[in-house]
């Protein structure tokens, strides 16, 4: 168990899971990209080390490049903004695999995907390490997931609880506790 913040955490999947999860999703793409170039867009922060690991499994020639896509509180008329930082590299008729670390409601990928779109890129594909089917409230359609999971809160292998916890070579899962 491990506590970070006021929070307690406990294993939910192992580093060698996810290491065998992410060469299946490898084997996949290295057959449909066998003889194209694709960018691999990564997105950061939560996707950093996840990237490490998928293209270390790639046989196909690729480019990977970080992005961030940020929310910003813009005004109150405009709302929840969000801004892809980062990319300084023309996609157009490009194929594009986007790295992502988890998908939940999806409402980041949508609106990540609706602006790569208007790049002209050739072709977008999402690669993601976690997906939580249920929470899902978009229609998307996510070629390369590697694991899906349950509904609950997750730390680890890149992923953080308010900025902590990226480091873990496993994926732990929220202990939810009864208020006495
Ligand atoms: P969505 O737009 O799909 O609802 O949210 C996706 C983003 O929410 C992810 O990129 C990630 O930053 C965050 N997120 C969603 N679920 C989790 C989780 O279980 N753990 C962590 N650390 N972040 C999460
Ligand atoms: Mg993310």
């Amino acid at each position: 168990m491990i506590r970070i913040k006021d929070l307690d955490f406990e294993v939910s999947i192992r580093h060698n899971e996810i290491e065998d999860s992410i060469s299946n999703i490898a084997e996949r793409m290295n057959q449909d990209y066998e003889d194209k170039c694709p960018l691999l867009l990564a997105i950061l922060n939560g996707s950093f080390i996840f990237a490490a690991d998928l293209v270390r499994h790639l046989t196909f020639e690729h480019e990977i490049q970080f992005a961030k896509f940020s929310s910003y509180q813009g005004t109150e008329s405009t709302g929840n903004v969000k801004e892809l930082i980062g990319l300084n590299v023309d996609i157009t008729d490009r194929d594009v695999i986007i790295v992502e670390d988890i998908i939940d409601t999806g409402k980041t990928m949508s609106t990540l995907l609706a602006n790569l779109k208007d790049r002209g890129a050739r072709s977008i594909e999402i690669a993601t390490l976690l997906m939580k089917p249920e929470k899902l409230t978009v229609d998307l359609d996510v070629k390369y997931c590697a694991i899906e999971i349950p509904n609950d809160f997750i730390v680890g292998y890149g992923l953080d609880y308010d900025g902590l916890g990226r480091q873990y070579p496993d994926i732990y899962t929220v202990i939810s506790h009864k208020e006495d």
